[in-house]
């Protein structure tokens, strides 16, 4: 049997340095759609130019880009172009490679908001089907788990040299020292940008394509993908839980769930944003000891949860289903590494997590996160879901005036925490965990977003 090839590819690397050219190639080869994430970025540049937005105003050219409509299709012009390009229903695609294009679009994509709102086009595309993605942050930050990474480079005069070639076999005006120029300037503001900057991912092929012809940088590429075909799929070990939780689980959450319909009227907004496979850690708020077990029977699938080790303990009510269904328990004043390797080993095992960062209830509002659920996130290089959870805390005071407590469960969009070599990771925990604040902070009413308001 012939190994599958793997699949997203993921092609990052300088402007100019071919990978369009040799990634449609490869495309052709072996049956892959390609795509090239740089036109994304220059729909919104092209569209900012056309509109009179500018460029240099990062919330005017924000929300422009939360407004358009961009679609990338197989070519409708046979006029040498790899895709056409539809912005609000018109073809941009000859305005994509304008030179004013050309000196706005590294501008527009060093914007955070633009990138997230483009990062989630690309990730759409990679889940539907064989893809070789092209662009500067494949690797590292749109599918970082693509299974082939490439980051393809070559000196910044042979890219000038190529281009200019390129320009003079199409007849059209072309300085060399200009585009050397340019192209110093893009590599620049690429690679310092503070958002998902241009840099190989640290499990990329590294090709430096300088003194190799298109032929065989495409031909090492194929023998990168049969290499990668043929290793065989890693498995970590698979964290599994006992068949006394697993029968306890499939009684006690649907009883669970009945209960908070009784007793109250709970609400769950923004289930689409809910993964449709893990692993992936889902972070909320802690405001009471009724919010914990409401999102683990509310949420559309079984998911893991992390708990606190001395709630298990008491003997009591809670502490007896907090055990029976298998929480990982987290001892708080302690650094558990045993809790990291089991809670990484339910990551690895394709699973969702679900750990309150605050790592106690904090009734009056959000409190300050520990750097657990940013530690894991970092390490695992998984999607966090951040959910606010509110009106727990009322269930059974207005129980007892004969009303039914109103429950919030809002589910806001996944993202991503910065992809870091293990070096850097310690350092940036705290600047991590107060991004995973802020998201679970945002979606909480004012009055409860505590010490994150
Ligand atoms: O690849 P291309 O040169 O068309 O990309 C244009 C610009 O878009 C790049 O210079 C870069 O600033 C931005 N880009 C990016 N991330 C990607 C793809 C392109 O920042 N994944």
């Amino acid at each position: 049997m012939t190994p599958r090839l793997p699949t997203p590819v993921a092609i990052d690397g300088p402007a100019s340095s071919g990978k369009s050219t040799v990634a449609l190639e490869l495309c052709a080869r072996i049956g892959y759609l390609f795509f090239d994430t740089g036109i994304l970025y220059r729909a919104v540049a092209a569209a900012a130019l056309q509109r009179g937005v500018a460029v240099a105003d990062e919330s005017a050219v924000s929300a422009l880009t939360r407004k358009l409509d961009i679609s990338v299709l197989a070519p409708t012009v046979a006029d040498g172009r790899t895709n056409t390009v539809l912005v609000d229903g018109a073809d941009f695609t000859p305005l994509l490679r304008t030179a004013q294009v050309d000196a706005s679009v590294s501008v527009v994509a060093a914007y955070t908001q633009v990138r997230q709102h483009l990062t989630e086009q690309m990730r759409a595309v990679a889940r539907q089907g064989p893809v070789v993605m092209v662009g500067r942050d494949i690797g590292t930050v749109v599918i970082p788990d693509a299974p082939l990474k490439i980051f393809l480079d070559a000196s910044a005069a042979e890219r000038a040299r190529r281009r200019h070639a390129e320009n003079v076999a199409r007849a059209e005006p072309s300085d060399l020292a200009q585009i050397l120029a340019g192209i110093h300037e893009r590599d620049q503001r690429d690679r310092a940008r503070a958002t998902a900057p241009l840099q190989a991912a640290p499990d990329a092929h590294v090709l430096d394509s300088t003194n190799l012809t298109r032929g065989e940088v495409v031909a090492e590429m194929q023998r990168l993908l049969q290499a990668a075909a043929s290793q065989p799929a890693q498995s970590p070990a698979p964290y599994s839980i006992s068949t006394a939780a697993r029968v306890f689980r499939a009684i006690a959450v649907p009883s669970v769930r009945i209960m908070y319909y009784i007793l109250s009227s709970p609400h769950v907004h923004g289930l689409e944003n809910v993964p449709a496979h893990g692993p992936y850690l889902i972070t909320a708020n802690h405001l009471s000891y009724y919010d914990p077990p409401c999102l683990l029977v509310m949420w559309p699938y079984l998911v893991e949860a992390v708990g606190a080790s001395d709630m298990m303990t008491d003997g009591g009510f809670m502490s007896r289903m907090i055990n029976g269904y298998s929480t990982l328990p987290v001892h708080r004043e302690v650094i558990d590494a045993g809790l990291f390797r089991t809670a990484l080993n339910v990551l690895k095992s394709g699973r969702a997590l679900y750990i309150a960062p605050e790592g106690a209830r904090n009734p009056a509002g959000l409190g300050a996160g520990k750097p657990g659920a940013a530690y894991l996130a970092l390490k695992a290089n998984v999607p966090i879901v951040p959910v606010a959870i509110t009106g727990t805390n009322r269930i059974f005071p207005e129980l007892r005036s004969g009303r039914r407590q109103k429950v919030e469960m809002v589910i806001g969009a996944p993202y991503r925490l910065p992809v870091l070599p293990p070096a850097q990771r310690r350092a940036a925990l705290p600047e991590c965990t107060h991004m995973i604040m802020q998201r679970i902070a945002a979606l909480l009413p004012p009055g409860l977003r505590g010490v994150y308001a």
